[in-house]
């Protein structure tokens, strides 16, 4: 995969030029700002409610995303996946120009076919690979953040020097930016999101509730499992040195028990590997897009229903009384 480093982005190509940031949120936050704090000049689109007030502390003067539409070279369209489509039909469309820019932080709306650029537009993907906050937190300490970079329509024949200079003023290039495609963002993200996250949160949750069942102190076991930080520092090293090399800074104890028990503690693992291979197709088949736009057709009745549930559940109550602990001693 080709990555993009400072040198092989040009600023310069931003002088002049207004990059309208549509939605002032994870996002949109922190890119609007590093974009901002690298010399370019930014309009923030948002309707008027706290995150325009966000921006406004921020010393930006948001406007309508139509607004900004209208004065922009280059939108940044950062609301949040599922309502883009409604948003560019609504507030986009109607005011884009030949030569201008769309950019987009997923791949999402473009591969899946929510959304039907015209032909005369650029249409480009700067999707940086970690939350919002990080993204601005990496950028004021000297650093960035990766990214991953496509252009799927190149009007003008500059669509690439725009991405890699939008990747710039964000950070990205000094982390580095991986030459992705939209199909790959979206779908390993997805799949990352419905088969990873929830084969791990299932793991820690059925811990969880079997310890606790076995008359263990509920702070005790989230400490164990997560309060501690001792996933994120594992998840860090594995960043670091590499998946199974990070497992030199555990003991020799640890090291057997996990490479001993790893390939039956989730049953089966022909199983595991039916269930997700089911899921990876489900999103490649585009049945999940289909999924969700009938959930925001309908108001999201299924997703708050498994949201209450979650929020309800009793390990709940174990992050309030760790919390409660550790707030107390630190
Ligand atoms: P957020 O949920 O943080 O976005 C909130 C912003 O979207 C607010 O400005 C909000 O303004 C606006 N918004 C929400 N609903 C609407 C609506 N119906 N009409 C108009 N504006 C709306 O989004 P994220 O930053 O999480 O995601 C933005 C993009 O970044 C997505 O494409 C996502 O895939 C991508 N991304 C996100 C990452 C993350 O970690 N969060 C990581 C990498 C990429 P208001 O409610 O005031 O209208």
């Amino acid at each position: 995969m080709k990555v993009f480093y400072e040198s092989d982005a040009d600023l310069g190509v931003l002088d002049g030029k207004t990059i309208a940031v549509a939605g002032y949120g994870n996002q949109g936050r922190a890119q609007a700002l590093n974009i901002r704090d690298s010399g370019v000049t930014v309009l923030v689109g948002n309707i008027e409610d706290t995150y325009a007030e966000t921006a406004r502390q921020d010393g930006f003067s948001p406007v309508s995303i139509a607004d900004a539409v209208k004065t922009a070279d280059v939108v940044m369209l950062l609301v949040p996946d599922e309502v883009q489509q409604a948003v560019y039909q609504k507030d986009i469309a109607p005011h884009l120009r030949a030569g201008q820019t769309l950019s987009f932080a997923s791949g999402y709306n473009i591969h899946f076919g929510l959304i039907e650029p015209p032909a005369d537009i650029d249409v480009i993907m700067m999707a940086p690979r970690t939350i919002g906050r990080q993204v601005r937190i990496a950028f004021e300490s000297g650093g960035g953040v990766n990214a991953d970079v496509d252009v799927w329509q190149n009007a003008t024949g500059k669509a690439w020097e725009t991405t890699l200079a939008l990747a710039k003023g964000t950070g990205c290039t000094r982390a580095g930016a991986f030459h992705s495609s939209f199909a790959t963002e979206a779908e390993l993200d997805l799949f990352a999101e419905q088969a990873v996250w929830p084969a791990l949160f299932d793991v820690l949750l059925t811990g969880y509730e079997i310890l606790a069942a076995n008359g263990y102190p509920k702070e005790a076991i989230a400490l164990e499992l997560y309060a501690s930080a001792e996933p994120a520092d594992i998840f860090l090293a594995m960043a670091r040195r590499g998946f199974f090399e990070q497992m030199r800074y555990h003991s020799p104890t640890s090291q057997y028990g996990t490479l001993s028990r790893r390939r039956d503690a989730t049953g089966s693992s022909e199983e595991l590997r039916k269930r997700m291979e089911a899921t990876l197709e489900n999103i490649r088949s585009g049945r999940f897009a289909k999924e969700w736009k009938q959930e925001e057709l309908e108001g999201y009745p299924n997703f708050k229903r498994l949201r209450q549930a979650a929020w309800s559940h009793p390990i709940n109550e174990a992050d309030r009384a760790v919390r409660l602990l550790l707030g107390a001693s630190k």
